[in-house]
């Protein structure tokens, strides 16, 4: 029985604590822009402390009920949720866009990718098993099962609105933990509207809890969270200095953490590989979301041979790339999230070309479109001493790096904190078992520039995080494992 939505039904603009719709204790309110022009799409209730220990009480209440409902009943729910979000797509992809300013495609491709992991998720609901531990001593049995952890708080980046909770929300609600969660401040509309389907599907008051807050705001707001003994786990998606200040914070009531933070990938074009999959590759994975995505490669290590003729094939199709609003159907890539990413893509390129990168294309703000918009660009030249080597850029710069062999290749790949994605090409069987083993990332794309999927671990190592979100791995971190001891059985 599922409904379809008008984009105006589902711009909402207040908490959602307890099954209900409600300002901010404190009354403040904040604007939602629109990146792509400027434009206040909505002035939505601003979150602080207060906001969020309702929401933690709600979840906290709501708990038992949840924890003890049958895992097919919850089943249910998340695939009525589904539903939902597919028959809404292209009104979600719509407000994706509006707020977030990636092309309309794009938007409605994040709603199917999200609701996989929806989907996923609500399957994997029925099938959290536990085990009998063979016996050791006559007249006892022990077990081992797995139990929801009790109350998640959520927080979640911009760059994919819907796809970034959704895919936190679905396994905590597929094993019986409930949700206390805040959306980044650019983008928290698609979120509320997401969290009011999910209403709708019959998830049950308290279950699910999400407020908004300026950037301001979330501070005294997440910070409740971390010091509430009730949250059991909290799971995070951003930037890594804001992850390590979560992780120091809740240390003192000892919570479960997953942590998805920057990436700084390496992809790496060895002479052996297929030069025209590994420019389609690249194009995939960089470009997604204007370059915007903590798997985007922000480093791209060409072998000397063919380090030239990669250049010129990459740039010729990076220049014809179209940057237009999300309004342009034919939009490829759309306006940056705000002043401060352009800024930063800018600051990069500017500090590359004065250490000697050339660009082959690009290399400019594009600021006949608007503020907000950079022009997608191939650095040649690029070395480890500029700033782009070290930092993401997160955006549409393609740095080209020079490498002699296989040797250099993975240990500049490596000469970094991060480990989150990483990609490589060669058509080599023999180096493709070894640079594989030797990549010091979470995930490596083998020929694939498409790595994305609900069926498989997401998730880095070293500084970019641990935890892992989708496939069967992924609700691991939502649950803990209690050890039952039953004497007196003979
Ligand atoms: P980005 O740089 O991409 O905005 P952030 O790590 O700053 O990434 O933001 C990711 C999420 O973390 C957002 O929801 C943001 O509001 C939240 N956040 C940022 N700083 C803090 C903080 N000090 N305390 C709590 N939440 C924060």
């Amino acid at each position: 029985m599922a409904t379809k939505f008008e984009l105006s039904d589902l711009i909402r603009t207040e908490h959602f604590i307890d099954g209900k719709w409600v300002a901010s204790i404190s009354g403040k309110r904040f604007d939602v822009t629109n990146p792509a022009t400027g434009e206040v799409i909505a002035t939505i209730a601003d979150g602080g402390e207060a906001d969020a220990r309702a929401a933690t009480d709600a979840a906290a209440r709501a708990f038992p009920a949840w924890r003890d409902a049958l895992p097919k009943d919850r089943a249910a729910v998340l695939h009525r949720w589904h539903a939902l979000m597919l028959e809404n797509a292209d009104v979600l992809g719509r407000l994706i866009s509006l707020e977030q300013g990636k092309p309309f495609a794009e938007g409605r491709g994040e709603v199917l990718y999200g609701a996989s992991y929806v989907a996923w998720f609500a399957d994997e609901a029925t099938r959290i098993y536990g085990d009998l531990i063979p016996q050791q001593q006559r007249g006892k049995r022990m077990s081992a099962v797995k139990e929801p952890v009790g109350v998640v708080a959520a927080i979640t980046p911009w760059n994919f609105p819907l796809a970034m909770i959704a895919r936190k929300i679905a396994p905590a609600l597929a094993v019986g933990c409930t949700v206390v969660g805040k959306p980044a401040e650019d983008t928290p509309l698609t979120a509320l509207a997401l969290v009011m389907l999910a209403h709708e599907a019959g998830v049950p008051p308290g279950v699910l809890n999400l407020i908004a807050s300026s950037r301001e705001s979330a501070v005294p707001a997440v910070a409740d969270w971390l010091h509430d003994g009730r949250v059991r786990k909290i799971t995070f998606t951003g930037s890594t200095p804001v992850g390590k200040y979560l992780a120091r914070e809740s240390a003192e009531t000892l919570k479960k953490l997953s942590l998805e933070l920057g990436g700084n990938a390496p992809f790496i074009v060895f002479d052996d590989a297929d030069l025209d999959a590994a420019v389609d590759g690249l194009l995939v994975s960089k470009f997604r979301n204007g370059g915007q995505t903590c798997v985007c490669p922000n480093r791209v290590y060409v072998q000397t041979s063919v380090y030239e003729k990669f250049g010129d094939m990459l740039a010729k199709r990076v220049a014809a790339l179209k940057v237009a609003p999300a309004t342009d159907s034919a939009a490829q890539i759309g306006p940056m999230i705000n002043a401060r990413a352009v800024d930063k893509i800018a600051r990069h390129v500017d500090d590359a070309v004065s250490k000697g990168a050339r660009a082959l294309t690009g290399g400019k703000r594009l600021t006949a479109l608007g503020p907000n918009y950079y022009a997608p660009t191939v650095l040649a030249d690029a070395t480890s001493e500029m700033q782009l080597s070290c930092e993401e850029t997160f955006g549409p710069v393609v740095p080209l790096f020079r490498f002699e062999d296989e040797a250099e290749a993975i240990h500049a790949a490596n000469d970094t904190p991060f480990g989150l994605a990483s990609y490589f090409y060669s058509q080599d069987v023999r180096r493709i078992d070894r640079v594989s083993r030797q990549l010091e990332a979470g995930i490596v794309g083998i020929n694939e520039g498409a790595i994305s999927s609900e069926a498989a671990p997401f998730g880095g190592v070293k500084e970019s995080g641990y935890g892992r979100e989708g496939s069967k791995y992924g609700l691991d971190d939502y649950l803990s494992i209690k050890y039952l001891c039953q004497g007196g059985l003979d």
